[in-house]
């Protein structure tokens, strides 16, 4: 059986949740947290790296750090999780989704503009595959009508945009640690924050609206309810988890990319015979092998591959409902502009098993198996 995801394990978590329990400290913000949120500035260079209980989460501070008000509205892809909507709709935003781009399902930077009102508050380019959204041109629309940018780069750790960590370009990053993410501690996050004059109300609103992190530091002599926030802190138990990965992030890269590429190449001719489309990767963008998607003629052939693939006990899944169809998107949420790709391209799209550790000779079978549906 090929599984479609297995969490990633590379064997030091033990012995690190064995040191988070022998410290007597497994709360949050003890030693695994601190050099997880290192490992993360050191890496993104960004002003400060928040681990967090999820990326639902850190983006839920996101939107408070925003200052997300009833009837604001915020610009996003309809192609996302639910999360990236959520976490503005609980400070009562209203959801303006824009169509994405064919090529990458990434918001369409071309149709932004077009869906800022005098209400809009902020963008929320997902960046999805874990490539990045066109933010050269979204920044641009966002400083022009002052408008703040939250990355939603749950998929994203590890990738690029024109040199720079996908989550350090706007205002606010969010990155997801759960565990079909390439690196992960379970369930788990992190918020990035790009400006210094934010690190301080981001901490607040992590813990529970108290200035506690500041009295850890030393640097008050007690702690007060100073704003509204909430519990985002994660236990070292989990932190010690992510921490042994993080110091792998190379390998675990390089044997994603690996299986990435073969796929890439062993499908090939199929791509070149039109029977179905590859993902594309834009100039400037290095991805970071989170997902492998084909896409397949449309919906009926796309179920007739997945029930094909699953009889050869080759499990593959289809992505997100477009938000805007949903229940909830259609109370909070309204689609600017016409549906081109949204809906259709979502219906042809099929991920194929990824994960770390995945054997080579096991995505030669998916693609001779693929090749086989198409003969
Ligand atoms: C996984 C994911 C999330 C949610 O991440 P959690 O850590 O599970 O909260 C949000 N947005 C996107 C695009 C994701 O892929």
């Amino acid at each position: 059986m090929i599984k479609f995801n297995i969490p990633p394990y590379i064997g030091k978590e033990n012995e690190y949740i064995a040191q988070a329990i022998a410290s007597r400290k497994i709360c949050g913000d003890g030693t695994f947290t601190q050099r997880c949120d290192q490992w993360l500035e050191s890496q993104t260079h960004t002003a400060k790296a928040l681990l967090t209980t999820s990326c639902t989460h850190a983006t839920e501070m996101a939107a408070l750090l925003c200052d997300i008000q009833p009837g604001d509205e915020v610009i996003m892809p309809s192609y996302t999780f639910v999360s990236t909507a959520n976490a503005f709709v609980l400070n009562g935003a209203s959801i303006v989704f824009v169509d994405v781009r064919p090529d990458t399902m990434n918001i369409d930077e071309k149709l932004i503009e077009a869906a800022v009102t005098p209400k809009t508050k902020a963008i929320v380019p997902v960046h999805y595959a874990g490539v990045a959204c066109e933010m050269d041109k979204i920044m641009e629309i966002a400083d022009k009508y002052s408008l703040k940018v939250v990355e939603d780069a749950a998929q994203g750790v590890m990738s690029e945009y024109k040199g720079r960590p996908l989550g350090t370009i706007g205002d606010y990053g969010c990155l997801s640690f759960h565990e079909t993410k390439n690196y992960s501690m379970g369930e788990g996050g992190c918020l990035l924050i790009r400006d210094k004059e934010m690190i301080e109300k981001a901490e607040i609103i992590r813990e529970k609206g108290t200035n506690r992190s500041k009295f850890f530091r030393g640097e008050i002599d007690k702690y007060t309810w100073v704003s509204a926030g909430s519990s985002y802190l994660p236990s070292e138990l989990n932190a010690a988890y992510l921490c042994a990965q993080l110091e792998q992030a190379q390998m675990i890269y390089d044997d994603r990319m690996s299986s990435w590429n073969l796929y890439y190449e062993l499908l090939s001719p199929l791509s070149e015979t039109g029977k179905i489309t590859l993902p594309a990767v834009p100039d400037g963008c290095k991805h970071n092998a989170h997902m492998f998607y084909i896409k397949a003629a449309d919906l009926e052939e796309r179920s007739a591959l997945i029930k094909y693939l699953k009889a050869q006990d080759i499990y593959s899944v289809f992505h997100y409902i477009p938000l805007h169809t949903a229940p909830a998107g259609l109370e909070y949420g309204r689609f600017h502009g016409e549906d081109i790709y949204t809906t259709k391209e979502s219906e042809r799209l099929l991920r194929l098993p990824m994960y770390y550790g995945l054997k080579p000779e096991d995505v030669r079978f998916v693609c001779d198996k693929i090749i086989q549906f198409y003969q």
